[in-house]
C-alpha cells in the first residue's frame, strides 16, 4: 500500500484545509461558521469531504466513475471535477432531464458537461438498476451512490471532525453544538461518529451534532443513518420544522432567509439546504445556549438554477444573481 501512504503524506496540495472558521451575527445571535465552501473553487463543501478518500488515494485500476441522481445535483458536479482531476471517464444516470435544461444548460448540469460528463437519461433508484443496465461492470469502474452516500465518505469527514476539535482546543471552546442541514445525512452522521471515535466518551469537548432533513422527513433520515451505521449512539440529533417541505420546491420564505443571511453576514449560502437549516436553527434557539458552529457545505453553483426559477416564480422579489 505504498501508493496510499504517499498520497497521505503529500495530501492534496490544491485544497484549502483546514477550512477557515469565522464568526457571524445573524438575527442578533452570534455563530461560528465553518467555511467548507472555501475548500476549493470547484471541489468544495461536503462533497469535497465525502470524496476526499478518492481524491487522496491512487486508485490505479480505476478509469471510470459511475453514479446516478438528479440532473442538477451538487454531487454530480463534484464527481465531474473528481473525474477530471483523476483523468477518469464519468458516466451519470439521471432519471429525468428537463427539456428546458437540455435546451438551456446551466448550473451544475452545464459545468459537469463541460467537464466531459456522459449523462444518460434512465430511471434508476438504486445502484443495482444502474449496474444491471450495463453489459460489463469491471474492476476499472468506481461506483458512487447517489449523493456520495457511502462508507468511504467517513474518511474525509473524520478530517473535518479533527479540524473542529483542534479549533476548539486552540480557542478554549468546550461545550459545542454543531449544526448542518442533511440530504442523505451522510455528512452529519459520520461527523457525529467521528467525534465519538476521536474523543473519549467523557470528554468535555465532545460536540453534539444536530441536523434537519431537507430531502425527506425525519423517518427517512433515520433510515439513512441506519443504512450506514447501525449503532444509534453515533447518530446525530434530528430537529425538524413542524411544516412539511418538498425538496427542490420554491418557497418565498426560503428565498427571504437566504437573502437576509447574505445581507446580515456577507456570506452567500446555498438555496436548497441552508434556508431550511437556518429556519430550523432559529426555531430551536435552545441550541444557542452553547456556542454553535454552523457548517457551510458549499453548493453555490447550484444556486444559479435555483435563482433562475425564483426569478420566474416570484418576479416581484429582488433577486440578485
Ligand atoms: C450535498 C449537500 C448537502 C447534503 O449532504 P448529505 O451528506 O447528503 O446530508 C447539504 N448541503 C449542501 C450544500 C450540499 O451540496
Amino acid at each position: 500500500m505504498r501508493s496510499v501512504q504517499r498520497s497521505e503524506e503529500t495530501g492534496s496540495p490544491s485544497l484549502n484545509l483546514p477550512s477557515p472558521i469565522q464568526t457571524i451575527t445573524f438575527e442578533n445571535h452570534t455563530f461560528y461558521l465553518k467555511r467548507d465552501d472555501l475548500i476549493h473553487p470547484d471541489f468544495s463543501g461536503n462533497k469535497a469531504r465525502k470524496l476526499y478518500y478518492f481524491l487522496t488515494h491512487d486508485l490505479l485500476h480505476i478509469d471510470t466513475v459511475v453514479s446516478y441522481g438528479s440532473a442538477q445535483s451538487n454531487a454530480m458536479y463534484s464527481l465531474s471535477v473528481l473525474a477530471k482531476m483523476k483523468g477518469w471517464k464519468f458516466e451519470y444516470y439521471a432519471d429525468h432531464i428537463a427539456d428546458y435544461l437540455k435546451a438551456n444548460p446551466h448550473g451544475n448540469y452545464k459545468a459537469a458537461i463541460e467537464n466531459k460528463m456522459i449523462i444518460r437519461e434512465q430511471e434508476a433508484e438504486n445502484s443495482e438498476q444502474v449496474v444491471g443496465s450495463r453489459e460489463h461492470f469491471g474492476d476499472n469502474i468506481l461506483f458512487i451512490e447517489e449523493g456520495g452516500r457511502q462508507k468511504e465518505a467517513e474518511y474525509g469527514i473524520r478530517l473535518l471532525a479533527k479540524e473542529i476539535i483542534e479549533w476548539q482546543k486552540d480557542h478554549g471552546i468546550e461545550e459545542l453544538n454543531v449544526f448542518l442541514p442533511s440530504g442523505t445525512g451522510t455528512t452529519a452522521l459520520y461527523l457525529q461518529k467521528s467525534f465519538h471515535k476521536l474523543l473519549p466518551p467523557t470528554s468535555y469537548l465532545l460536540p453534539k451534532v444536530y441536523t434537519t432533513p431537507c430531502v425527506g422527513d425525519s423517518a427517512y433520515l433515520k433510515k439513512q443513518f441506519l443504512m450506514l451505521v447501525a449503532d444509534k449512539k453515533y447518530h446525530p440529533t434530528i430537529l425538524s420544522l413542524g411544516k412539511k417541505h418538498h425538496f427542490g420546491k420554491l418557497y418565498r420564505e426560503n428565498y427571504e432567509i437566504w437573502l437576509k443571511l447574505q445581507q446580515q453576514t456577507g456570506v452567500v449560502f446555498d438555496l436548497l439546504y441552508d434556508p431550511l437549516g437556518w429556519h430550523t436553527l432559529l426555531a430551536h434557539r435552545e441550541l444557542l445556549r452553547k456556542p454553535l458552529l454552523y457548517i457551510h457545505q458549499g453548493g453555490l453553483l447550484g444556486n444559479e438554477s435555483m435563482l433562475l426559477r425564483y426569478k420566474r416564480k416570484f418576479p416581484q422579489l429582488t433577486v440578485n444573481s
